[in-house]
Formats: structure tokens, C-alpha cells, sequence
């Protein structure tokens, strides 16, 4: 059968600032997909929170972009934002950016990753394992680094050497997400395009991996990322974008625990306080509320098992609740200390195609007019146009 994995999710409001959504939120979302579970076909759905965003992860055979599903998830985004209105909770609904969306939710504000394949547990596929990502105060480029080392890169795949299926590589589609209108998309191979990858890829804020594909088998594939833009729909900041990923795992596609190694580095991302500053991401397990300094930007990551019917397994892997992490997330506090000892200086704030969607556009407009242009050639003082 074709399979759809469908991730999606939204900011609708948390507690005392962007900590968690509340127990009721959840709730309310839970209760929305189980009235409509079998009126859709949805064969298995999660709710999970990282940091402030709620996670729908769903199976069904609809396809990606099914405005069915894809309503169904803003109704129950709604009914989280109506539950955190009556709360009292901050930035209710704030995701939710146009009122009614049109046929699917991309481009309206919730993050959007699906992926659609033959679930057949036959062949070169005789288990379906996937893992799901979540990650809070950062952007999409935040898997670039990550994902580009474990699909291209030996020293931290095994599997590129050790699989024959994978010694093929795998092509990477890359979106140039400063294209609003139109998701504008290039697709390089590794490792023939093993320098021009990483080209882009390096522009986190405005390049994003998009989706990933098994060369051994093109029409596989390994994984999918969201890669809206909230600036980009709102012509404001709004919000950090928070993206989510499907990577699925095992066989032809690298293995878990080559997919999680180099998450173990803490790199730095742009998002954190106010989207604005550079700081390295941590793991932290499912569920986790945001409560650090600044507001750390956080990643979890669920391993999951899907039966013949596409159901998920009773029980989920919290990869990084294990306690191997607790010693990234002290490495991640260091370089987090380091630099945040620099506040608003150079790399420690975003760069300035992320800044113009702030406050500090409006503080450089302000000082138009009240700059002098000084001769080169002697000590003569042009008077400012506004003096004259
Ligand atoms: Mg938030
Ligand atoms: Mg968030």
C-alpha cells in the first residue's frame, strides 16, 4: 500500500512565555483527532510537544497535502489556540497565520514534513523503522549540518562504506527558501556534488535540505523536513519556525544511530531569544518543556516501528532521553555560555537578512539623515542633508 507519514505542527500558545503547551492543549488536540480518526482512514496518530510547538504525527493512505488531513490538524491547532485563549496562556494561536486556509496548510503557518512510500515490509524493505525530529527555536536549516553528515559523510555513516545500496549515495533536494512564491529546489548528488552540498547548505537561514532520496533505489525516499518560512508568510517576525523532520532509518537509509551521531556536536544554529541570536542546539527527550537560558534551541527524536497495517508500535524509542546526552547538553551549555558572553556582538546575533524582519530595521531607518559624508581627500565636513 502507499503510505503517508504526515508530521505537523504549530505554536498555538504556552505557558508563562515559550516553555510548553498545557496539558489541556493536549488534550484538546487529542480529542479533535479521535472524533475524526475513522471518518478520515487515519490508521495511527501521535500528539508530542517540544518546547512551545505541538507534534501531530499521523499514517493514513491519503497522500501528501490532503486538505483533509491537512484541515483536520488546523481544526485541532484551533482548538488548542481557543483552550490557551481561555488560559490566559502567551501567544495564543500564534501560528496560525491566515484565518481560513485554502486546500493544504503549507504556507499558512504550521510546520509541515510528509512523506509518502510503498509500505510493503517485503524486499528491500522488510521493516519500516523511522525517526521522528522536533526541533524548537530554530529555523529549517537547523538539519542541514546533521542530516548532510549522516546521508554524505563516512565519518559519521559507516554504512556510505559498509552497504553496497549506499555506497550509491544519496541525492539531496535543497530549497532556497528566500523564494516565497514558489518552493524553488535544486537537486545535488553525493558524492559527486560533494562540494557545491555544502555551498549551500553552510546559508542555514536561507537554505534548507528539503528532502533526501536512496540512489540505489531513486524512488525512495530517506527523508522529508519542513521548510516554511514564518517571515516569509507573515512579512514580520512571528515566531520562530521550528521545523520537523521523517527520516526513515535502516536497510537502504543510514541507521539510527548514525543519523543521531551528529546531533552529539551541539552545533550552533540561528534562533533562540526572539529568533534573533546564534546558539547551539541540544537534545532533549520528547515532551520537553524549553527552560533554558535564552531559550536554548532543542531537538528530540522518536524512533518508531510501523506495522503492516501502517500502525505505529506500542511503544516509541526517546533516543534522546538516553543519559548519553546529558553530556552533549553540558557541552551544549558551554558553547551556549561562551557565546552569549558576547550578547549582541558579531556572530552572536543573527545575520542581517534574519535582522530585517526586526525591530533593528527601524532603528537603523531612524538614523537616516543623520549621517555625514566627510571628504576624502581633506578635513572638510559635508553638512548632514537634514542640517542644511
Ligand atoms: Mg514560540
Ligand atoms: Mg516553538
Amino acid at each position: 500500500m502507499k503510505l503517508t507519514l504526515s508530521v505537523l505542527k504549530a505554536d498555538v500558545g504556552s505557558i508563562g512565555g515559550h516553555t510548553k503547551p498545557s496539558e489541556k492543549q493536549l488534550a484538546a488536540v487529542r480529542a479533535t483527532m479521535a472524533e475524526a480518526q475513522s471518518r478520515l482512514g487515519i490508521i495511527d496518530y501521535l500528539v508530542t510537544y517540544t518546547g512551545d510547538d505541538i507534534a501531530i504525527t499521523s499514517t493514513h493512505t491519503r497522500g501528501v497535502n490532503d486538505t483533509e488531513i491537512h484541515g483536520l490538524a488546523w481544526n485541532a491547532f484551533q482548538a488548542a489556540t481557543r483552550v490557551a485563549q481561555q488560559s490566559g496562556l502567551y501567544a495564543a494561536g500564534q501560528d496560525l497565520l491566515v484565518d481560513a486556509p485554502s486546500g493544504n496548510i503549507r504556507g499558512a503557518g504550521p510546520a509541515v514534513a510528509e512523506l509518502e512510500f510503498d509500505h510493503k515490509l517485503s524486499g528491500d524493505r522488510p521493516a519500516e523503522s523511522i525517526v521522528i525530529f522536533a526541533a524548537d527555536k530554530c529555523g529549517p536549516g537547523a538539519y542541514n549540518l546533521p542530516f548532510f553528515l549522516a546521508f554524505a559523510d563516512p565519518m559519521y555513516c559507516g554504512g556510505l562504506l559498509l552497504k553496497p545500496e549506499m555506497n550509491h549515495g544519496f541525492r539531496f533536494r535543497i530549497m532556497d527558501m528566500d523564494h516565497a512564491a514558489a518552493d524553488h529546489v535544486v537537486d545535488l548528488v553525493a558524492p559527486e556534488d560533494l562540494y557545491k552540498i555544502p555551498a549551500l547548505l553552510r546559508g542555514e537561514t536561507r537554505f534548507a535540505i528539503e528532502s533526501i532520496y536512496s540512489r540505489a533505489s531513486p524512488d525512495q525516499q530517506a527523508a522529508a523536513i519542513s521548510t516554511q518560512r514564518l517571515h516569509n508568510i507573515a512579512g514580520k517576525y512571528t515566531g520562530k519556525d521550528d521545523p520537523v523532520a521523517i527520516v526513515r532509518t535502516q536497510g537502504i537509509f543510514p541507521a539510527p544511530e548514525e543519523i543521531v551521531l551528529p546531533w552529539t556536536m551541539a552545533h550552533y544554529v540561528t534562533g533562540d531569544c526572539r529568533g534573533s541570536h546564534v546558539m547551539p542546539i541540544a537534545p532533549y527527550p520528547i515532551n520537553s518543556s524549553v527552560r533554558g537560558p535564552y531559550c536554548l534551541p532543542i531537538v528530540s527524536a522518536m524512533a518508531i516501528s510501523l506495522d503492516a497495517a501502517g500502525r505505529f508500535s506500542e511503544e516509541v524509542v526517546d533516543l534522546f532521553a538516553d543519559p548519553a546526552y546529558d553530556e552533549v547538553r553540558r557541552i551544549a551549555m558551554q558553547k551556549a555560555m561562551a557565546m552569549r558572553a558576547q550578547g549582541w556582538f558579531g556572530a552572536a546575533m543573527a545575520n542581517e537578512e534574519e535582522l530585517a524582519y526586526t525591530g533593528i530595521k527601524s532603528v537603523i531607518a531612524g538614523l537616516e539623515g543623520k549621517w555625514t559624508d566627510l571628504a576624502r581627500n581633506g578635513h572638510e565636513t559635508v553638512v548632514p542633508a537634514a542640517s542644511r
